[in-house]
């Protein structure tokens, strides 16, 4: 079955991006070109065999919404527990997240591969990448303890929620705020539209990563924060409990019919949210709200 050219692969990475050259660098001293190879290999051989046979299916059966969430196709949810226990959505991630430190470009063709195979089915470990990378990079400690190794694992889910009913590529306009309180969290509410993977039933949680202003910050792109808002919390008991981010409804997106595409509505008592980045305890203080 072929669904993508390994020969123009090879030679792209090799001849035209030299890819092998990075392991001179101290960083990818352990790789080679073998060591990427095997890895694409693997990549290749997991896409023939388990992404591949199921793009049809997918695409005639895309998600459904049953009781207000959305429920996808059932090898999904085994799939991602195989993209996280494999070590694909950690790949590159540095050894003390659990990851193999794999030069980005490596992973990225192998991500390339999982789309060349089943562009939908790619996009759950795909977007979990991004969003643990971000945790990874600018959360605090408590943030990278309680979110990064769920979504590596491809436990938990991770997107980007960026788009609003009337802030697409005016994304400036976004209306979704966020209220600060004493100990240093956030409440969110508002609304988020073709939120990709943002609700389905084959992770146990979904972290999103949200776009919202914080009362009192100015209109504009300047006013705007992102923040880690998860479907469900953990509560004191480490037990996870609803986080009022509802499912509204959902979208289907033509050539991506296998990928829940949500409609996310921040309930009245708003989804409890982080500020991750290094200034995000000083800003908790300086919005510090008086109702709590
Ligand atoms: C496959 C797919 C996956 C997506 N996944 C996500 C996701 O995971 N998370 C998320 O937050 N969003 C997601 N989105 C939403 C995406 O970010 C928005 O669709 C995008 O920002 C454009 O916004 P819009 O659809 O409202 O279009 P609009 O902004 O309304 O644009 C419509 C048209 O008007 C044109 N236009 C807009 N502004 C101007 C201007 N000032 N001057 C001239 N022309 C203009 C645009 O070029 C376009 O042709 C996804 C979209 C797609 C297609």
């Amino acid at each position: 079955m072929k669904f993508y050219s390994k020969e123009n692969l090879d030679f792209l990475l090799y001849s035209v991006h030299r890819t092998q050259a990075l392991c001179k660098y101290d960083r990818f001293k352990n790789h080679s070109r073998e060591n990427f190879e095997m890895i694409l290999d693997a990549a290749a051989s997991l896409a023939e065999n388990h992404l591949r046979p199921i793009l049809s299916e997918m695409d005639r059966n895309p998600p459904q919404v049953v009781n207000d969430r959305i429920k996808v196709h059932p090898n999904m949810k085994a799939l991602m527990r195989k993209f996280g226990e494999d070590g694909w959505i950690s790949m590159s991630a540095p050894e003390k997240f659990g990851g193999q430190g794999i030069p980005f470009t490596i992973s990225q063709i192998a991500g390339f591969i999982f789309a060349a195979a089943n562009y939908s089915s790619m996009a759950y470990p795909g977007l979990t990448t991004g969003a643990a990378q971000l945790i990874e990079s600018f959360g605090s400690e408590a943030l990278q303890k309680t979110f990064v190794p769920k979504m590596y694992a491809g436990e938990w889910q991770g997107t980007m929620a960026l788009t609003e009913p009337e802030a697409g590529s005016s994304l400036s306009d976004l209306k979704t705020s966020a209220r600060a309180h004493a100990d240093g969290h956030y409440r969110i509410s508002g609304q988020k539209i073709f939120i990709s993977c943002g609700d389905h039933d084959a992770c146990e949680n979904i972290i999103h990563l949200m776009l919202a202003r914080i009362e009192g910050a100015p209109a504009g792109t300047k006013g705007i924060s992102l923040f880690v808002v998860p479907q469900k919390r953990l509560d004191e008991n480490g037990q996870l409990v609803w986080n009022d981010v509802n499912t509204a409804g959902m979208f289907h997106k033509m050539g991506y019919h296998g990928a829940p595409i949500a409609h996310l509505m921040m309930g009245e008592k708003g989804g409890l949210s982080w500020l991750p980045g290094r200034r995000a305890s000083q800003r908790a203080q300086l919005h510090v709200s008086d109702d709590e």
